[in-house]
Protein backbone atom coordinates (compact mmCIF):
# COMPACT_ATOMS: atom_id res chain seq x y z
CA UNK A 1 0.00 0.00 0.00
CA UNK A 2 1.08 3.83 -0.86
CA UNK A 3 1.68 6.08 2.02
CA UNK A 4 -0.65 8.72 2.48
CA UNK A 5 0.19 11.99 1.15
CA UNK A 6 -1.65 15.22 1.78
CA UNK A 7 -1.53 18.04 -0.57
CA UNK A 8 -2.75 21.77 0.18
CA UNK A 9 -3.99 23.95 -2.75
CA UNK A 10 -6.22 26.52 -2.93
CA UNK A 11 -9.61 26.04 -2.32
CA UNK A 12 -11.53 26.39 -6.03
CA UNK A 13 -15.33 24.70 -5.50
CA UNK A 14 -16.54 23.15 -2.16
CA UNK A 15 -17.55 20.14 -1.14
CA UNK A 16 -15.82 16.48 -0.51
CA UNK A 17 -15.60 13.68 -2.52
CA UNK A 18 -13.61 10.34 -2.15
CA UNK A 19 -12.89 8.19 -5.58
CA UNK A 20 -9.98 7.09 -8.09
CA UNK A 21 -7.41 9.25 -9.54
CA UNK A 22 -7.24 9.55 -13.18
CA UNK A 23 -4.37 11.30 -14.43
CA UNK A 24 -5.20 13.64 -18.23
CA UNK A 25 -2.34 13.05 -20.04
CA UNK A 26 -1.97 8.97 -19.56
CA UNK A 27 -4.48 8.40 -22.19
CA UNK A 28 -3.74 8.03 -26.45
CA UNK A 29 -5.05 11.30 -27.53
CA UNK A 30 -6.88 11.05 -31.01
CA UNK A 31 -7.38 14.40 -32.42
CA UNK A 32 -10.50 15.05 -35.59
CA UNK A 33 -9.06 15.55 -39.07
CA UNK A 34 -10.32 18.88 -40.07
CA UNK A 35 -9.07 21.02 -43.20
CA UNK A 36 -8.84 24.70 -42.99
CA UNK A 37 -8.12 27.37 -45.89
CA UNK A 38 -5.36 29.06 -46.56
CA UNK A 39 -6.17 31.66 -45.48
CA UNK A 40 -5.61 30.06 -42.01
CA UNK A 41 -2.38 28.66 -41.87
CA UNK A 42 -0.29 31.27 -40.18
CA UNK A 43 -2.94 31.22 -37.46
CA UNK A 44 -2.10 27.63 -36.97
CA UNK A 45 1.63 28.11 -37.30
CA UNK A 46 0.84 30.82 -34.10
CA UNK A 47 -0.97 28.17 -32.39
CA UNK A 48 1.80 25.62 -32.90
CA UNK A 49 4.62 28.35 -31.52
CA UNK A 50 2.20 28.79 -28.37
CA UNK A 51 2.02 25.43 -27.96
CA UNK A 52 5.67 24.81 -27.79
CA UNK A 53 6.27 27.79 -25.93
CA UNK A 54 3.64 26.50 -23.13
CA UNK A 55 4.86 23.10 -22.98
CA UNK A 56 8.84 24.69 -22.57
CA UNK A 57 7.34 26.67 -19.51
CA UNK A 58 5.46 23.39 -18.09
CA UNK A 59 8.80 21.55 -18.20
CA UNK A 60 10.82 24.32 -16.81
CA UNK A 61 8.27 24.00 -13.75
CA UNK A 62 8.25 20.48 -13.15
CA UNK A 63 12.54 20.80 -13.51
CA UNK A 64 12.52 23.38 -10.76
CA UNK A 65 10.26 21.26 -8.88
CA UNK A 66 12.08 18.04 -8.85
CA UNK A 67 15.39 19.65 -8.52
CA UNK A 68 14.40 21.79 -5.34
CA UNK A 69 12.91 18.46 -4.01
CA UNK A 70 15.23 15.41 -5.49
CA UNK A 71 18.63 17.71 -6.72
CA UNK A 72 20.06 18.13 -10.06
CA UNK A 73 20.63 14.88 -11.31
CA UNK A 74 16.99 13.51 -11.43
CA UNK A 75 16.13 16.79 -13.13
CA UNK A 76 18.65 16.58 -15.84
CA UNK A 77 16.37 13.75 -17.37
CA UNK A 78 13.81 16.71 -18.69
CA UNK A 79 16.83 18.33 -20.90
CA UNK A 80 16.04 15.49 -22.91
CA UNK A 81 12.58 16.69 -23.42
CA UNK A 82 13.40 20.10 -23.79
CA UNK A 83 15.74 19.48 -26.51
CA UNK A 84 12.63 17.73 -28.35
CA UNK A 85 11.19 20.72 -28.28
CA UNK A 86 13.89 22.28 -30.46
CA UNK A 87 14.11 19.39 -32.76
CA UNK A 88 14.06 21.05 -36.05
CA UNK A 89 13.58 18.84 -38.33
CA UNK A 90 10.26 17.77 -36.55
CA UNK A 91 9.29 21.79 -35.89
CA UNK A 92 9.87 21.87 -39.62
CA UNK A 93 8.26 18.62 -40.53
CA UNK A 94 4.94 19.74 -39.32
CA UNK A 95 5.18 23.29 -41.03
CA UNK A 96 5.90 21.89 -44.03
CA UNK A 97 2.93 19.19 -43.93
CA UNK A 98 0.86 22.22 -42.98
CA UNK A 99 1.06 24.11 -45.63
CA UNK A 100 0.76 21.01 -48.15
CA UNK A 101 -2.19 19.56 -46.62
CA UNK A 102 -4.10 22.50 -45.25
CA UNK A 103 -5.54 20.23 -42.18
CA UNK A 104 -6.03 21.57 -38.70
CA UNK A 105 -2.22 21.99 -37.02
CA UNK A 106 -3.28 19.29 -34.92
CA UNK A 107 -4.16 16.65 -36.64
CA UNK A 108 -0.56 17.23 -38.58
CA UNK A 109 1.11 17.34 -35.34
CA UNK A 110 -0.26 14.10 -34.68
CA UNK A 111 0.73 12.59 -37.88
CA UNK A 112 4.22 13.56 -38.32
CA UNK A 113 4.67 12.73 -34.20
CA UNK A 114 3.44 9.22 -34.84
CA UNK A 115 6.14 8.75 -38.18
CA UNK A 116 8.72 9.75 -35.46
CA UNK A 117 7.22 6.98 -33.07
CA UNK A 118 7.30 4.48 -35.51
CA UNK A 119 11.01 5.42 -37.04
CA UNK A 120 12.23 5.17 -33.46
CA UNK A 121 11.06 2.21 -32.31
CA UNK A 122 12.08 0.16 -35.46
CA UNK A 123 16.22 1.09 -34.22
CA UNK A 124 18.21 -1.65 -31.96
CA UNK A 125 20.24 1.55 -30.04
CA UNK A 126 19.16 1.55 -26.62
CA UNK A 127 20.17 5.24 -26.67
CA UNK A 128 18.09 6.31 -29.68
CA UNK A 129 15.50 4.00 -27.83
CA UNK A 130 15.33 6.34 -24.95
CA UNK A 131 14.81 9.14 -26.91
CA UNK A 132 11.64 7.75 -28.26
CA UNK A 133 9.75 7.61 -24.63
CA UNK A 134 11.28 11.67 -24.37
CA UNK A 135 9.56 12.01 -27.59
CA UNK A 136 6.50 10.64 -26.55
CA UNK A 137 5.83 12.41 -23.56
CA UNK A 138 6.50 15.58 -25.21
CA UNK A 139 4.68 14.98 -28.20
CA UNK A 140 1.50 14.59 -25.36
CA UNK A 141 1.81 17.38 -24.17
CA UNK A 142 2.37 19.47 -27.26
CA UNK A 143 -0.70 17.94 -28.52
CA UNK A 144 -2.84 18.75 -24.92
CA UNK A 145 -1.70 22.35 -25.36
CA UNK A 146 -2.82 22.50 -28.84
CA UNK A 147 -6.07 21.07 -28.41
CA UNK A 148 -6.62 23.62 -25.21
CA UNK A 149 -6.60 20.16 -23.56
CA UNK A 150 -9.34 16.73 -23.59
CA UNK A 151 -12.66 17.67 -24.28
CA UNK A 152 -13.81 14.43 -25.49
CA UNK A 153 -11.91 12.42 -22.47
CA UNK A 154 -13.58 14.50 -20.21
CA UNK A 155 -17.07 14.81 -21.75
CA UNK A 156 -16.57 10.14 -22.60
CA UNK A 157 -15.51 9.09 -19.14
CA UNK A 158 -17.02 5.41 -18.79
CA UNK A 159 -16.72 5.56 -14.77
CA UNK A 160 -16.76 7.73 -11.79
CA UNK A 161 -13.50 9.77 -11.41
CA UNK A 162 -11.01 12.23 -9.90
CA UNK A 163 -9.59 14.16 -12.44
CA UNK A 164 -5.98 15.39 -11.88
CA UNK A 165 -4.24 17.52 -14.52
CA UNK A 166 -1.44 19.99 -14.42
CA UNK A 167 -4.25 22.75 -15.52
CA UNK A 168 -7.43 22.62 -16.98
CA UNK A 169 -9.31 25.50 -19.41
CA UNK A 170 -12.24 26.91 -18.82
CA UNK A 171 -14.14 25.01 -21.69
CA UNK A 172 -12.49 22.06 -20.96
CA UNK A 173 -14.32 22.30 -16.95
CA UNK A 174 -17.60 23.05 -19.12
CA UNK A 175 -17.40 19.87 -20.64
CA UNK A 176 -17.27 17.57 -17.70
CA UNK A 177 -20.27 15.77 -17.04
CA UNK A 178 -20.94 15.44 -12.64
CA UNK A 179 -22.60 12.04 -13.05
CA UNK A 180 -18.27 11.23 -13.86
CA UNK A 181 -16.07 13.57 -12.80
CA UNK A 182 -16.51 13.12 -8.97
CA UNK A 183 -13.58 16.55 -8.48
CA UNK A 184 -10.77 17.63 -9.92
CA UNK A 185 -7.76 19.07 -8.69
CA UNK A 186 -4.82 20.87 -10.77
CA UNK A 187 -1.13 21.71 -10.22
CA UNK A 188 -1.92 25.20 -11.12
CA UNK A 189 -4.35 28.12 -10.50
CA UNK A 190 -5.96 30.83 -8.39
CA UNK A 191 -9.23 30.65 -7.07
CA UNK A 192 -11.62 33.23 -9.26
CA UNK A 193 -9.89 31.32 -12.47
CA UNK A 194 -12.87 30.79 -14.87
CA UNK A 195 -12.24 27.25 -13.98
CA UNK A 196 -12.54 27.45 -10.22
CA UNK A 197 -16.01 29.19 -11.18
CA UNK A 198 -17.20 26.63 -13.80
CA UNK A 199 -16.21 23.78 -11.71
CA UNK A 200 -18.41 25.84 -8.64
CA UNK A 201 -21.39 26.11 -11.40
CA UNK A 202 -21.08 22.51 -12.50
CA UNK A 203 -20.75 21.72 -7.96
CA UNK A 204 -17.67 19.51 -8.82
CA UNK A 205 -15.88 19.61 -5.57
CA UNK A 206 -12.23 21.03 -6.59
CA UNK A 207 -8.54 22.20 -5.70
CA UNK A 208 -6.28 24.28 -7.53
CA UNK A 209 -2.40 25.39 -7.55
CA UNK A 210 -1.47 21.99 -5.46
CA UNK A 211 1.64 22.36 -7.40
CA UNK A 212 2.49 18.83 -7.47
CA UNK A 213 -0.42 16.96 -8.09
CA UNK A 214 0.34 15.27 -11.12
CA UNK A 215 4.07 14.43 -10.13
CA UNK A 216 3.12 12.48 -7.16
CA UNK A 217 -0.74 10.85 -7.84
CA UNK A 218 -1.12 7.97 -10.06
CA UNK A 219 -3.99 6.87 -12.24
CA UNK A 220 -5.83 4.25 -9.70
CA UNK A 221 -4.83 5.98 -6.44
CA UNK A 222 -7.37 6.55 -4.07
CA UNK A 223 -8.02 10.87 -3.72
CA UNK A 224 -9.76 12.57 -0.93
CA UNK A 225 -10.69 16.04 -1.88
CA UNK A 226 -11.86 18.67 0.39
CA UNK A 227 -12.65 21.33 -1.87
CA UNK A 228 -13.72 23.68 0.69
CA UNK A 229 -10.45 23.24 2.46
CA UNK A 230 -8.17 23.40 -0.65
CA UNK A 231 -7.07 19.82 0.53
CA UNK A 232 -6.35 16.44 -1.22
CA UNK A 233 -5.13 13.58 0.77
CA UNK A 234 -3.57 10.55 -1.73
CA UNK A 235 -4.00 6.88 -0.63
CA UNK A 236 -5.27 7.83 2.80
CA UNK A 237 -4.97 4.62 5.78
CA UNK A 238 -8.33 3.61 6.94
CA UNK A 239 -8.54 6.06 9.87
CA UNK A 240 -8.72 9.04 7.69
CA UNK A 241 -10.70 7.33 5.28
CA UNK A 242 -13.58 6.76 7.81
CA UNK A 243 -13.39 10.15 9.36
CA UNK A 244 -13.89 12.08 5.70
CA UNK A 245 -17.01 9.80 5.32
CA UNK A 246 -18.04 11.16 8.50
CA UNK A 247 -17.64 14.55 7.35
CA UNK A 248 -19.03 14.06 4.38
CA UNK A 249 -22.35 12.82 5.96
CA UNK A 250 -22.23 15.65 8.04
CA UNK A 251 -21.78 18.11 5.06
CA UNK A 252 -24.77 16.73 3.46
CA UNK A 253 -26.99 17.23 7.01
CA UNK A 254 -25.95 20.35 7.29
CA UNK A 255 -26.73 21.45 3.26
CA UNK A 256 -30.59 19.67 3.83
CA UNK A 257 -30.94 21.58 6.85
CA UNK A 258 -30.14 25.38 5.11
CA UNK A 259 -32.21 24.12 1.77
CA UNK A 260 -35.15 24.52 4.22
CA UNK A 261 -34.73 28.29 3.66
CA UNK A 262 -35.38 28.06 -0.10
CA UNK A 263 -38.64 29.62 -0.51
CA UNK A 264 -38.15 32.41 2.24
CA UNK A 265 -37.25 35.62 1.10
CA UNK A 266 -33.56 37.18 1.80
CA UNK A 267 -34.60 39.85 4.38
CA UNK A 268 -32.64 41.18 7.37
CA UNK A 269 -34.06 40.70 11.15
CA UNK A 270 -35.03 44.27 10.88
CA UNK A 271 -37.05 44.11 7.29
CA UNK A 272 -34.42 45.04 5.02
CA UNK A 273 -34.97 42.99 1.78
CA UNK A 274 -32.19 41.97 -0.54
CA UNK A 275 -32.07 40.79 -4.07
CA UNK A 276 -30.15 37.21 -3.49
CA UNK A 277 -29.90 36.01 -7.18
CA UNK A 278 -27.31 33.42 -8.71
CA UNK A 279 -24.57 33.34 -11.26
CA UNK A 280 -24.53 31.47 -14.50
CA UNK A 281 -22.52 30.54 -17.12
CA UNK A 282 -24.88 27.74 -19.00
CA UNK A 283 -28.61 27.39 -19.64
CA UNK A 284 -28.68 23.81 -18.04
CA UNK A 285 -27.60 25.53 -14.14
CA UNK A 286 -31.19 26.46 -14.30
CA UNK A 287 -32.32 23.72 -12.56
CA UNK A 288 -29.83 24.37 -10.02
CA UNK A 289 -30.92 28.01 -9.63
CA UNK A 290 -34.45 27.04 -8.79
CA UNK A 291 -33.34 24.61 -6.35
CA UNK A 292 -31.56 26.94 -4.46
CA UNK A 293 -34.16 28.67 -3.86
CA UNK A 294 -32.39 31.95 -6.34
CA UNK A 295 -34.49 34.76 -7.15
CA UNK A 296 -33.65 35.87 -10.54
CA UNK A 297 -30.46 35.65 -12.34
CA UNK A 298 -27.45 38.58 -11.58
CA UNK A 299 -24.89 37.34 -14.04
CA UNK A 300 -25.03 35.29 -17.26
CA UNK A 301 -21.99 34.56 -18.40
CA UNK A 302 -22.31 34.31 -21.94
CA UNK A 303 -18.76 33.33 -22.89
CA UNK A 304 -19.64 29.61 -22.89
CA UNK A 305 -22.13 30.01 -25.62
CA UNK A 306 -19.09 30.40 -28.07
CA UNK A 307 -16.38 27.60 -26.28
CA UNK A 308 -16.40 24.32 -27.38
CA UNK A 309 -17.74 24.45 -30.85
CA UNK A 310 -15.81 25.81 -34.18
CA UNK A 311 -18.04 28.03 -35.42
CA UNK A 312 -19.42 31.18 -34.03
CA UNK A 313 -23.19 30.93 -32.89
CA UNK A 314 -25.83 32.40 -35.09
CA UNK A 315 -28.33 35.60 -33.54
CA UNK A 316 -31.30 33.08 -33.53
CA UNK A 317 -28.98 30.46 -31.10
CA UNK A 318 -28.46 33.32 -28.59
CA UNK A 319 -32.17 34.69 -28.91
CA UNK A 320 -33.47 30.91 -27.96
CA UNK A 321 -31.10 30.27 -24.99
CA UNK A 322 -31.62 34.08 -23.56
CA UNK A 323 -35.52 33.47 -24.26
CA UNK A 324 -35.59 30.30 -22.57
CA UNK A 325 -33.72 31.56 -19.71
CA UNK A 326 -35.71 34.41 -19.33
CA UNK A 327 -38.71 32.78 -19.63
CA UNK A 328 -38.02 29.66 -17.20
CA UNK A 329 -36.89 32.72 -14.79
CA UNK A 330 -39.93 35.06 -14.84
CA UNK A 331 -41.27 37.04 -12.91
CA UNK A 332 -37.73 37.40 -11.44
CA UNK A 333 -35.15 39.20 -13.95
CA UNK A 334 -32.27 38.06 -15.73
CA UNK A 335 -28.83 40.12 -16.49
CA UNK A 336 -27.40 39.20 -19.44
CA UNK A 337 -23.57 40.03 -19.27
CA UNK A 338 -22.12 40.67 -22.94
CA UNK A 339 -19.55 39.01 -24.22
CA UNK A 340 -16.36 38.96 -21.96
CA UNK A 341 -13.89 36.97 -24.13
CA UNK A 342 -10.13 37.38 -23.02
CA UNK A 343 -7.95 36.90 -19.82
CA UNK A 344 -8.10 33.48 -19.20
CA UNK A 345 -11.28 32.98 -21.79
CA UNK A 346 -10.00 32.11 -25.43
CA UNK A 347 -12.17 31.01 -28.20
CA UNK A 348 -9.94 29.17 -31.15
CA UNK A 349 -13.04 30.17 -33.74
CA UNK A 350 -11.89 33.96 -33.11
CA UNK A 351 -8.61 34.87 -33.98
CA UNK A 352 -7.23 36.83 -31.36
CA UNK A 353 -3.65 37.36 -31.56
CA UNK A 354 -1.48 36.04 -28.70
CA UNK A 355 -0.58 38.83 -26.06
CA UNK A 356 1.79 39.26 -23.50
CA UNK A 357 -0.83 40.81 -21.13
CA UNK A 358 -4.48 39.12 -22.05
CA UNK A 359 -5.77 40.63 -18.59
CA UNK A 360 -4.99 43.95 -19.75
CA UNK A 361 -5.08 43.11 -23.13
CA UNK A 362 -7.94 43.18 -25.89
CA UNK A 363 -10.39 41.62 -23.45
CA UNK A 364 -14.35 42.05 -23.09
CA UNK A 365 -15.93 45.33 -23.74
CA UNK A 366 -12.57 46.68 -26.05
CA UNK A 367 -12.77 43.73 -28.02
CA UNK A 368 -16.93 43.99 -28.87
CA UNK A 369 -16.71 47.63 -29.49
CA UNK A 370 -13.72 46.84 -32.10
CA UNK A 371 -16.00 44.03 -33.64
CA UNK A 372 -19.53 45.45 -33.93
CA UNK A 373 -19.86 42.42 -36.59
CA UNK A 374 -19.94 40.57 -33.65
CA UNK A 375 -21.14 42.34 -30.68
CA UNK A 376 -24.51 43.34 -32.56
CA UNK A 377 -25.53 40.02 -33.71
CA UNK A 378 -25.73 39.09 -29.50
CA UNK A 379 -27.52 42.77 -28.84
CA UNK A 380 -29.89 42.06 -31.03
CA UNK A 381 -30.76 38.16 -29.85
CA UNK A 382 -30.56 39.86 -26.02
CA UNK A 383 -32.85 43.02 -27.42
CA UNK A 384 -35.43 40.51 -29.16
CA UNK A 385 -35.89 38.16 -26.20
CA UNK A 386 -36.33 41.22 -23.72
CA UNK A 387 -39.63 40.75 -25.03
CA UNK A 388 -40.19 37.56 -23.41
CA UNK A 389 -39.42 37.93 -19.86
CA UNK A 390 -37.88 40.57 -17.57
CA UNK A 391 -34.16 41.18 -19.05
CA UNK A 392 -31.43 43.25 -18.35
CA UNK A 393 -28.00 43.44 -19.81
CA UNK A 394 -24.50 44.91 -18.83
CA UNK A 395 -21.21 45.56 -20.11
CA UNK A 396 -18.22 44.08 -18.75
CA UNK A 397 -14.75 45.31 -18.24
CA UNK A 398 -15.94 49.14 -18.33
CA UNK A 399 -13.41 51.39 -18.07
CA UNK A 400 -14.74 54.79 -18.08
CA UNK A 401 -17.55 57.00 -19.34
CA UNK A 402 -16.31 56.99 -23.29
CA UNK A 403 -16.78 53.22 -23.27
CA UNK A 404 -20.71 53.27 -22.15
CA UNK A 405 -21.30 55.60 -24.69
CA UNK A 406 -19.98 53.79 -27.67
CA UNK A 407 -21.57 50.67 -26.31
CA UNK A 408 -25.30 52.29 -25.74
CA UNK A 409 -24.97 53.87 -29.04
CA UNK A 410 -24.11 50.72 -30.59
CA UNK A 411 -27.11 49.44 -28.66
CA UNK A 412 -29.19 52.57 -29.88
CA UNK A 413 -28.47 51.44 -33.97
CA UNK A 414 -29.80 48.11 -33.09
CA UNK A 415 -32.65 49.29 -31.56
CA UNK A 416 -33.16 51.67 -34.31
CA UNK A 417 -32.76 48.96 -36.48
CA UNK A 418 -35.68 46.48 -34.61
CA UNK A 419 -37.99 49.52 -34.94
CA UNK A 420 -37.76 49.80 -38.58
CA UNK A 421 -38.26 46.03 -38.86
CA UNK A 422 -41.06 46.35 -36.01
CA UNK A 423 -39.67 43.70 -34.27
CA UNK A 424 -40.58 43.57 -30.61
CA UNK A 425 -38.25 44.32 -27.51
CA UNK A 426 -38.52 45.67 -24.24
CA UNK A 427 -37.82 49.63 -24.95
CA UNK A 428 -37.20 50.07 -21.06
CA UNK A 429 -34.33 47.53 -20.79
CA UNK A 430 -32.03 48.17 -18.06
CA UNK A 431 -28.35 48.60 -19.20
CA UNK A 432 -25.49 48.66 -16.39
CA UNK A 433 -21.97 48.54 -16.20
CA UNK A 434 -19.84 46.10 -14.77
CA UNK A 435 -17.35 47.66 -12.21
CA UNK A 436 -14.66 45.87 -12.27
CA UNK A 437 -11.12 48.08 -13.07
CA UNK A 438 -10.26 50.92 -10.56
CA UNK A 439 -10.37 53.75 -13.27
CA UNK A 440 -14.78 53.05 -13.36
CA UNK A 441 -14.81 52.46 -9.80
CA UNK A 442 -13.14 55.84 -9.15
CA UNK A 443 -15.47 57.50 -11.79
CA UNK A 444 -18.79 56.00 -10.57
CA UNK A 445 -20.26 59.03 -10.04
CA UNK A 446 -19.59 60.36 -13.93
CA UNK A 447 -21.11 56.51 -15.08
CA UNK A 448 -23.96 56.33 -12.20
CA UNK A 449 -25.40 59.31 -14.56
CA UNK A 450 -25.56 57.24 -17.41
CA UNK A 451 -26.39 53.34 -16.36
CA UNK A 452 -29.29 51.93 -15.12
CA UNK A 453 -26.76 49.48 -12.62
CA UNK A 454 -23.64 48.82 -11.46
CA UNK A 455 -22.96 45.16 -10.63
CA UNK A 456 -19.47 44.85 -8.72
CA UNK A 457 -16.94 42.41 -10.31
CA UNK A 458 -14.84 41.50 -7.64
CA UNK A 459 -12.79 39.17 -9.53
CA UNK A 460 -11.12 41.56 -11.85
CA UNK A 461 -11.70 44.29 -9.29
CA UNK A 462 -9.24 42.47 -6.82
CA UNK A 463 -7.00 41.30 -9.84
CA UNK A 464 -6.60 44.99 -11.28
CA UNK A 465 -6.47 46.90 -7.81
CA UNK A 466 -3.72 44.98 -6.11
CA UNK A 467 -2.41 43.73 -9.45
CA UNK A 468 -2.45 40.08 -8.74
CA UNK A 469 -3.22 37.76 -11.61
CA UNK A 470 -6.34 35.89 -10.70
CA UNK A 471 -5.12 32.73 -11.96
CA UNK A 472 -1.21 32.43 -10.76
CA UNK A 473 -0.99 30.65 -7.89
CA UNK A 474 2.34 31.19 -6.55
CA UNK A 475 0.63 35.08 -5.60
CA UNK A 476 -2.98 33.86 -4.37
CA UNK A 477 -1.65 35.12 -0.61
CA UNK A 478 -2.15 38.79 -2.04
CA UNK A 479 -5.33 38.34 -3.61
CA UNK A 480 -7.75 39.44 -0.42
CA UNK A 481 -11.46 40.95 -1.55
CA UNK A 482 -10.64 42.43 2.03
CA UNK A 483 -8.06 44.54 1.22
CA UNK A 484 -8.74 48.01 2.72
CA UNK A 485 -8.28 49.79 -1.08
CA UNK A 486 -11.02 46.81 -2.72
CA UNK A 487 -13.15 47.71 0.44
CA UNK A 488 -12.65 51.50 -0.31
CA UNK A 489 -13.74 50.93 -4.35
CA UNK A 490 -16.24 49.16 -3.12
CA UNK A 491 -18.04 51.63 -0.88
CA UNK A 492 -17.37 54.33 -3.44
CA UNK A 493 -19.43 52.19 -5.92
CA UNK A 494 -22.30 51.61 -3.44
CA UNK A 495 -22.22 55.65 -2.50
CA UNK A 496 -21.78 56.65 -6.04
CA UNK A 497 -24.51 54.67 -7.10
CA UNK A 498 -27.23 55.76 -4.83
CA UNK A 499 -26.14 58.95 -4.82
CA UNK A 500 -28.13 59.05 -8.75
CA UNK A 501 -30.52 56.49 -7.76
CA UNK A 502 -28.66 53.68 -8.97
CA UNK A 503 -28.84 50.26 -7.70
CA UNK A 504 -25.53 48.57 -7.10
CA UNK A 505 -25.08 44.80 -7.19
CA UNK A 506 -21.98 42.21 -6.67
CA UNK A 507 -21.61 39.49 -8.64
CA UNK A 508 -17.98 38.25 -8.12
CA UNK A 509 -16.88 35.12 -5.82
CA UNK A 510 -16.50 37.83 -2.82
CA UNK A 511 -20.67 37.86 -2.43
CA UNK A 512 -20.78 34.53 -2.08
CA UNK A 513 -18.68 34.26 0.94
CA UNK A 514 -21.06 34.07 4.12
CA UNK A 515 -18.66 36.72 6.38
CA UNK A 516 -17.51 38.98 3.54
CA UNK A 517 -21.64 39.49 2.70
CA UNK A 518 -22.24 40.82 6.54
CA UNK A 519 -19.64 43.52 5.59
CA UNK A 520 -21.08 44.01 1.86
CA UNK A 521 -24.93 43.78 3.58
CA UNK A 522 -23.89 46.89 5.75
CA UNK A 523 -22.17 49.04 2.86
CA UNK A 524 -25.75 49.00 1.54
CA UNK A 525 -25.24 46.94 -1.46
CA UNK A 526 -28.73 45.85 -2.82
CA UNK A 527 -28.23 42.81 -4.62
CA UNK A 528 -25.82 39.63 -4.51
CA UNK A 529 -25.77 37.24 -6.96
CA UNK A 530 -23.74 33.91 -5.93
CA UNK A 531 -23.28 30.33 -7.27
CA UNK A 532 -26.42 29.08 -7.38
CA UNK A 533 -24.89 26.29 -4.57
CA UNK A 534 -24.34 29.35 -2.09
CA UNK A 535 -27.88 31.07 -1.98
CA UNK A 536 -28.60 29.02 0.95
CA UNK A 537 -25.63 30.22 3.16
CA UNK A 538 -26.26 33.92 2.21
CA UNK A 539 -29.16 33.60 2.57
CA UNK A 540 -28.82 32.03 6.18
CA UNK A 541 -26.46 35.63 6.76
CA UNK A 542 -29.30 37.72 5.39
CA UNK A 543 -31.74 36.53 7.52
CA UNK A 544 -29.78 35.95 10.85
CA UNK A 545 -28.93 39.58 11.19
CA UNK A 546 -30.18 43.01 11.32
CA UNK A 547 -29.26 46.23 9.08
CA UNK A 548 -28.08 48.33 11.97
CA UNK A 549 -25.60 45.96 13.18
CA UNK A 550 -24.12 45.00 9.73
CA UNK A 551 -23.92 48.46 9.25
CA UNK A 552 -21.60 49.19 12.84
CA UNK A 553 -19.90 45.54 11.52
CA UNK A 554 -18.82 47.58 7.80
CA UNK A 555 -17.89 51.20 9.44
CA UNK A 556 -15.70 48.84 11.94
CA UNK A 557 -14.17 46.64 9.10
CA UNK A 558 -13.35 50.09 7.06
CA UNK A 559 -11.31 51.29 9.79
CA UNK A 560 -9.32 48.30 9.78
CA UNK A 561 -5.80 48.25 8.47
CA UNK A 562 -4.61 45.22 6.77
CA UNK A 563 -6.98 42.32 4.72
CA UNK A 564 -6.35 40.29 7.23
CA UNK A 565 -7.67 41.74 9.99
CA UNK A 566 -10.75 42.63 7.98
CA UNK A 567 -10.98 39.26 7.33
CA UNK A 568 -10.53 37.64 10.81
CA UNK A 569 -13.12 40.68 11.99
CA UNK A 570 -15.91 40.01 9.38
CA UNK A 571 -15.88 35.64 10.31
CA UNK A 572 -15.66 36.52 14.57
CA UNK A 573 -18.66 38.32 13.52
CA UNK A 574 -20.57 35.99 11.02
CA UNK A 575 -19.92 33.10 13.95
CA UNK A 576 -21.52 35.49 16.78
CA UNK A 577 -24.39 36.71 14.82
CA UNK A 578 -25.36 33.68 12.54
CA UNK A 579 -28.07 31.08 13.90
C1 LIG B 1 -15.78 39.50 -11.88
O1 LIG B 1 -14.78 39.92 -12.46
O2 LIG B 1 -15.95 39.58 -10.65
C2 LIG B 1 -16.85 38.84 -12.65
C3 LIG B 1 -17.98 38.50 -12.09
O3 LIG B 1 -16.60 38.55 -13.95
P1 LIG B 1 -15.66 37.34 -14.42
O4 LIG B 1 -15.34 36.47 -13.23
O5 LIG B 1 -16.43 36.58 -15.45
O6 LIG B 1 -14.47 38.04 -14.97
MG1 LIG C 1 -14.75 40.12 -14.60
Amino acid sequence: MRKQILLKGIPAAPGLVIGKAFILGSENLEVPRRSIPESKIPVEIVRFEEALIKTRREILDIQKKITKEMGTRHAQIFNAHLLVLEDRSLIEGVISRLKREKLCIEYIFLQVLKKYIKTFSHIDDPYLRERLSDIEDVGKRILRNLCGVQREILSNLKEKLVIVAYDLSPSDTASMHKEKVMGFITDIGGRTSHTAIMAKALEIPAVVGLEEATSRIKTGDTIIIDGTRGEAIVNPDRATLNKYKRQGEKIMRSERVLLKLKDLPAVTRDGHKVDLAANIELPEELSSVIAHGASGIGLYRTEYFYMNRTDLPSEDEHFAAYKKVSEQVKPHSVVIRTLDLGGDKFLSQLDIPHEMNPYLGWRAIRFCLARPDIFKVQLRAILRASAYGKLKMMYPMISGIEELRQANQMLEQVKEELRRRKIPFDEDIEVGAMIEIPSAALTCDILAKEADFFSIGTNDLNQYSIAVDRVNEKIAYLYEPTHPAVLRLIKNIIDSGHKENVWVGMCGEMASEPAFALLLLGMGLDEFSVSPAAVPAIKRVIRSVTLEQTKYISEKALTLTTGKDVENFSKEKLKELTF
